[in-house]
């Protein structure tokens, strides 16, 4: 274990955008199970707050240290333990990349589903996370695709959670209490990841809108087929111009303002050109003006366009998004309603995301705002928004997590008795509330 009294400025701030460098007391880099669990227990008999970091890629704040807390780094833990083709299963370190696994199962028959945006998230990070990403639709989030997992407690103890069995109802599910539980609980050290055989082939189509209320009617015909979507994304016209005007190239010609862009891959062409035929007809029965059949170059702008949304808009101005979900049908009403706000505000919005999970970002862009008109906009507009989400019977993150910043409207979502068993969970886990305090729950 190396540690480190001075903490690099990089693990200092977080994609949160803080105003100035937080405060660590020291930053400790693990290389084993045994080094976290040492670590934890000393910290534990000390009343030692800790904060557990991956890559620091998190949209949260969650691993801003504000308490003086020791960092705890999991990046050197980043050894690929093996496959095994018997039970499709990936052992990893906690500190692996989402990009580590892709590379190493390039030459092999099978994948790892979950699929958020960015590629240096630690599989420990998209663990305690729960990450999402594109490919949700059909696979699921992290949670699905991870069979097991050792996890040191905050007395450090090390327990193993899960397993590589198809079944399970033998007690309570410790493994979804963890999954999504942001570090609050415990420390994720290594993972048993399930690996799908590759389908051979894949095919995407664009279909475009004039109306943005068309677009919901349209996802909630697409998810309740017969046909299954790898991905379903959703490009709102000013995203679109972010994302073309930052990669300085365009989506393949299709009329429209806004756009779905789905995907399909199944191991027999003929059958994804049918199905494909029939989503074409289903969008334009549901107001759809226009769709493309996209030849692997298209698929390939036209994907290059929806991974850099994002990229656009934070080019274009400092931006702050969030990451609700509602119930698919209710989709539009989420933008629609979510844009109504900003522009009465006087904010410029952006919307994009997995349409078919009902999970949108909501994107709000500073522009010209100073910085204190900027912190009280966002703040008026939050209220707005997550009441906006409430009342759609939605939650305020599919994918992103509590952290720091959605603390405060969590309480909209539960009741009190909710909260309070969350906050007795924590208690009876991490007695002296060591790990990640304050994130997610007081
Ligand atoms: C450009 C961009 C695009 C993104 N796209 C997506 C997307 O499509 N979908 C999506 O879901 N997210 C997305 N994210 C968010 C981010 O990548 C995920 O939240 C990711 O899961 C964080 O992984 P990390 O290793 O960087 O974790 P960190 O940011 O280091 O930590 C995140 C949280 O997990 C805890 N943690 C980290 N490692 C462990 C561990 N081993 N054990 C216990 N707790 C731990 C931390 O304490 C913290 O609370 C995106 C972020 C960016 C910047």
């Amino acid at each position: 274990m190396i540690i480190e009294q001075l903490v690099p400025e990089r693990y200092l701030f977080t994609h949160a955008d803080e105003p100035e460098a937080g405060e660590a007391g020291l930053i400790a880099y693990a290389e084993s199970t045994e080094d976290v669990s040492e670590f934890l227990r000393e910290a534990n008999e000390k009343r030692q707050k800790v904060v557990t970091i991956g890559s620091n890629t998190g949209l949260t704040g969650a691993t801003y240290p504000t308490q003086g807390e020791h960092m705890l780094s999991l990046e050197k833990m980043n050894r690929i333990i093996g496959l095994d083709e018997e039970t499709l299963t990936l052992t990893v370190e906690a500190g692996v990349t989402l990009a580590q696994v892709r590379e190493f199962l390039t030459d092999t028959p099978y994948f790892y589903a979950p699929d958020p945006g960015n590629k240096n998230a630690t599989i420990g990070g998209t663990a305690a996370t729960n990450a999402g990403g594109m490919r949700a639709i059909k696979y699921g989030v992290t949670k699905d695709n991870i069979r097991g997992f050792d996890v040191v407690l905050a007395n450090g103890e090390v327990i193993h959670c899960g397993s590589v069995n198809r079944k399970a109802s033998s007690g309570y599910d410790l493994k979804s209490l963890f999954l999504g539980s942001e570090g609050t609980l415990g420390v994720i050290t290594q993972l048993d990841l399930k690996v799908i055989p590759k389908p051979l082939f894949e095919k995407s189509l664009l279909i475009g809108f004039n109306k943005l209320a068309d677009l919901a009617p349209t996802i909630y015909a697409i998810v309740t087929s017969p046909v299954e979507p790898v991905a379903l994304e959703l490009l709102e016209g000013k995203g679109v111009e972010y994302s073309q005007a930052h990669l300085g190239q365009s989506l393949p010609a299709v009329e429209g303002n806004d756009f779905l862009l789905l995907t399909l891959n199944a191991n027999d062409e003929e059958s994804i050109e049918e199905s494909l035929r029939e989503l074409e007809r289903i969008a334009k029965e549901n107001g759809a003006v226009d769709t493309l059949l996209l030849d692997e170059e298209m698929a390939k702008q036209s994907w290059a366009i929806r991974d850099n949304v994002l990229n656009g808009i934070y080019a274009a101005s400092t931006t702050k998004m969030y990451d609700p979900v509602v119930p698919v049908n209710k989709v539009t009403q989420l933008i629609g309603e979510s844009k109504k706000n900003a522009d009465e505000m006087n904010i410029d919005s952006a919307f994009f995301g997995h349409a078919g999970d009902g999970n949108i970002h909501v994107c709000i862009l500073q522009m010209d705002y100073s910085d204190d008109e900027w912190v009280e906009l966002k703040a008026q507009y939050e209220e707005k928004m997550y009441q906006l989400i409430a009342d759609l019977n939605g939650l305020p993150s599919a994918e992103h997590g509590i952290g720091y910043e959605k603390k405060v409207h969590l309480p909209k979502f539960f009741s009190d008795a909710y909260m309070q068993t969350l906050k007795s969970i924590k208690n009876t886990i991490d007695p002296n509330g060591i790990l990640n305090a304050g994130r997610v729950i007081d």
